[in-house]
This record gives structure tokens, sequence and C-alpha cells, in this order.
């Protein structure tokens, strides 16, 4: 059976014997590009070719892109294919060739190089797109009734608000009902894990600019993505992405510290896979640079930290375990992936001492939370003042969207305008003391909750914070 690595290297070399360049990843951290905080698809780093700003090595390029989807949190471990961190899988054509040969290939690789059975494979193109439907159907011989026209919410790819985008077609694989929701609709466009998106290819032809026209792009080119975890699952055949060799060992380190084991109990097991996945996000996030912080990319490492810290406490897991799980992380992806190993120190020494400052406050924090939950249960309320959540935050270094969650498990709120208001309070505060000296430890990283410096920028950006689509 195939690994997770070597998936990765047939696809690179599958593509790189169609005259595609194998270009290494481009970092998580893309600092010329402002519209996106967090690389979300393998096409990201290619923006300026596809706009025809920067010349390409090669009018043909393929890659293994790490990417990180915010908007994806609160899936992981809820459904069998989502992660924070994924590889995506990717061949790109800058003006070179177009629908046909992409169609022509992908198939190509998922049933001969994959040996994916055609009659297990649904196609959806976007509804205007006739040219895509005709081709899936005269030159690969789909069946009509296995191609699908869907609307823009799925089938036109856009990476942000603006920036090359296009209509796209994807492949689905059909895993049975046993693994769907049982619903009579359920189908193609289904949430549900039953019809798994594998690998979505764009047809990028169109710029979408800040006021949001469209035009033109110079020339027709080509973005694919496909997720190397989906394809390891499917190739391995087990039933979600963390049963693959490339996560599964990181849910082993984490039941083995935990004391519990893997498919003992559904809620469990969310957790496991919460930590396995963070634990990479974290280390890779790390490793391309970002430092735990209150604002921006910073931010978004801070949450995904805290928020596994507490799945660990979800598991019975006690005292620091974190760094033991990133290390794994290392282990695991040092080789492909230099820049982990190379830094592996410097990553664990972050985590490090990111877990203990959240550890030393966290049971505080969660007491505090648990004593409003048992008034709430007598007294029927269903919103913590604001005020107390912005203290959680505040004080004891609970990212809001912690707060949310635990609450939300239970059916209640934040006050959000509570919330905000404390903010703006503490944020005049925090001017006032702007000049204040932060107390800053050997690796450059403010120590205090109460660290003026980035809490001033902090207050600003987390107001938007819900809206920070890495
Ligand atoms: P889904 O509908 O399953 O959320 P998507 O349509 O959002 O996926 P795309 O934006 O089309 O995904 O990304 C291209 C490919 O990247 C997907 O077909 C999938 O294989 C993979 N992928 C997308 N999001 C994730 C994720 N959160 N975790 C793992 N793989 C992902
Ligand atoms: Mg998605
Ligand atoms: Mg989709
Ligand atoms: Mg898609």
């Amino acid at each position: 059976m195939p690994t997770g690595a070597e998936l990765r290297d047939k696809f690179l070399k599958f593509f790189s014997g169609h005259d595609h360049l194998i270009l290494p990843s481009a970092s998580l951290v893309l600092k010329d590009d402002p519209s996106l905080l967090l690389v979300v698809a393998g096409m990201v780093p290619f923006k300026p070719y596809f706009l025809g700003k920067a010349q390409p090595p090669h009018p043909r390029v393929t890659t293994s892109q790490k990417c990180l989807r915010t908007q994806d949190l609160e899936a992981v471990g809820r459904t069998a294919r989502h992660h924070t961190f994924f590889e995506m899988l990717g061949n790109f054509s800058f003006g070179d060739y177009f629908k046909k040969e992409a169609i022509a290939w992908a198939w190509e690789y998922l049933t001969r190089e994959m040996g994916l059975s055609p009659k297990d494979l649904w196609i959806t193109v976007y509804r205007d797109d006739q040219e895509a439907a005709d081709i899936w159907h005269d030159s690969i011989g789909v069946p009509r009734e296995r191609i699908v026209p869907l609307g823009k919410e799925t089938n036109f790819w856009e990476a942000g608000p603006v920036g090359p985008c296009g209509p796209c077609s994807e492949i689905l694989i059909d895993l049975g009902p046993e693994r769907g929701c049982g619903s009579p609709d359920c189908g193609v466009d289904c949430e549900c894990d039953r019809y798994l998106e594998l690998w979505n290819l764009v047809f990028m032809e169109f710029n979408r600019d800040e006021e949001g026209n469209f035009t033109e792009l110079p020339r027709q080119n080509i973005d694919t993505g496909m997720g190397l975890e989906r394809i390891a699952s499917v190739v391995q055949g087990v039933p979600n992405n963390f049963e693959t060799d490339l996560l599964f060992p990181l849910i082993k380190e984490v039941s083995a510290i935990a004391g519990i084991s893997y498919r003992a109990d559904p809620k469990s097991d969310v957790a496991l896979k919460v930590i396995a996945d963070h634990a990479r996000a974290v280390a890779f996030l790390i490793g391309d640079g970002v430092l735990p912080s209150n604002e921006g990319r910073g931010y978004v490492l801070r949450r995904i930290l805290r928020r596994a810290v507490r799945y660990g406490r979800l598991v019975g897991i006690t005292g620091a375990f974190f760094s033991r799980i990133t290390g794994r992380v290392i282990s695991l992806y040092g080789d492909h992936y230099r820049e982990l190993a190379e830094r592996s120190d410097y990553i664990q020494k972050i985590v490090a001492l990111e877990e203990e400052r959240f550890v030393g406050t966290l049971e505080q924090g969660l007491q505090i939370l648990e004593e409003y939950l048992e008034k709430f249960e007598k007294t029927g309320e269903k919103s913590l003042p604001g005020g107390v959540a912005f203290r959680l935050y505040d004080t004891f270094g609970f990212p809001l969207e912690l707060t949310q969650e635990i609450l939300a498990e239970r059916g209640l709120s934040v006050d959000m305008d509570g919330f905000r208001s404390s903010m703006e309070k503490q944020r005049q505060k925090a001017r006032a003391a702007w000049l204040e000296t932060a107390p800053i430890n050997s690796f450059g990283v403010c120590t205090a909750y109460r660290c003026s410096k980035t809490d001033f920028q902090g207050y600003a950006s987390l107001s938007t914070s819900s809206q920070i689509q890495a």
C-alpha cells in the first residue's frame, strides 16, 4: 500500500512526465500578498503568473503545497475529510494547456495511476460550462447522469475576495451509502462524507478586482488542487484522513499520552483528531516563521494551539503535552519539509513556551466559566456577559472563539456588545500605556498577557477576527 509520502512523489512524477516543472512548496506565509493571511490553496503562490504580472519559470508547474484554512477549523475531527493544515497536490498551466488536457490527465491519474474504479467517480461542472461537461462525456466517456451541473457556491473558484478565478469542475468518489448521511437528498453537493471531493480543476480565466468586476485574464490557465490526505485515505482504504499514515502516528501519540484508545468513544476520537490536526498546523506555522500573538497570523497560531491544549483537557491530559505531538510532526514530515527538521529546536521551544503560558491560566479560566455555566443552568440565562468573556481573553488567555466554542457546546453564547465595549475600554488604556516596556524573552516574544505592544494592535484586529479567513 503506498504511503502518503509515496503518493506525493507519484503525483509530482506523473505531471513531471507531462513536462511540468516540479517546484517545492512555498511558505504558508506570503508576505507580498496582503489579500490573504495564509496560503489556502496551491495556486496562491502563483497568482502573479496567472495575472501576467510575472513570468513563470516554466509554462507547466506541479507542486504539493502546504495550505491552511481556518474556515474549516470547526469541521476538523467532525468530518472525515477536513483539516486546518493540509497538503494540496496541484498541476498548473500558465497560458499553456487548458480544459481538455487538464481533464484527461486528472482522469488518467485517478483511474490508471491510483486504480480507482471509473464507475465510482462523479463529476461536477459549473452550470454554464457546457464545454467542460462535453469533454467529460465525449472524450472521457463519463455517462451524462454522473456529470452534475452546479452553481457558483461550489463550482466557481476564488482564492479570496480579489484575484484570479474561474469556473471549476470537481471529481468526487462515491464511498457508498454506509458512509453517507442517509438523507434521500444526499448527492454530490451534500456536506456529508459519502461523495468525497477529491480534486478540483479550475479553469482560471478571470480576475476579480476590488469593486467585484470580472475581467478576462491575459491568457487561459489551469489550476488544480487535490488534498493529499484525501487521496491517501481512498488509496489506503481507511474511513477518514486521520487513519492514513500521514496522521495516524499523531493520533497514536496523543492516545498514548491520554491513556485512551482510538475508537473507544466518538467524542474522544474527535479530540484525538483535533489535537493531531492542530499539531501539524502549529508545527508548520512556526516552521514558516509565525509566532503566537494577538493579531493576524500569530493569532491564528495562538488560537489553534490553545484550542488543542483545551482538547487535551477533554481527554484527561493535565500536564503540558503538546510539544510531544509537534515533535512527532517534525519527525514525520522533516524529511520532505526540511524547514521543520532545520528549525526543530526553535519550533519546540515556541510550542513549549506558549503552552506553558496557557496551561498556567487555563484551569482558572475554565473554573470561572464552569461557575457561570452552573449558574445559567439554574437561571436559564443564555448569554455570558461580555465583560467576563473579555476577562477570560485578557487575563486568562482564552481566545474569544475558544470561549464561544465552550459555550456553544451547551447552547450558550457570548454577549458580543459587552465584549466589544470591554475591549474598547481596554484599548484606550493600552494606548495610554503604549510606551511601556513589554517583557520580551530571548525568542523576541512578549511574555505578558497584557503586553501593551501586541495587545494594542490586537484589539484593533481582534474585533474583526471572526472575519479573518486564513
Ligand atoms: P470541501 O467541499 O470538501 O470543503 P472544498 O471545495 O472547499 O472542499 P477546494 O477549495 O476545491 O475544496 O480545494 C481543492 C481540494 O483541496 C479539495 O478538492 C480537497 O481535496 C482539498 N481540501 C480542501 N479543503 C480541505 C481541508 N480543509 N482539508 C483537507 N483537504 C482539503
Ligand atoms: Mg471546503
Ligand atoms: Mg467542495
Ligand atoms: Mg472544491
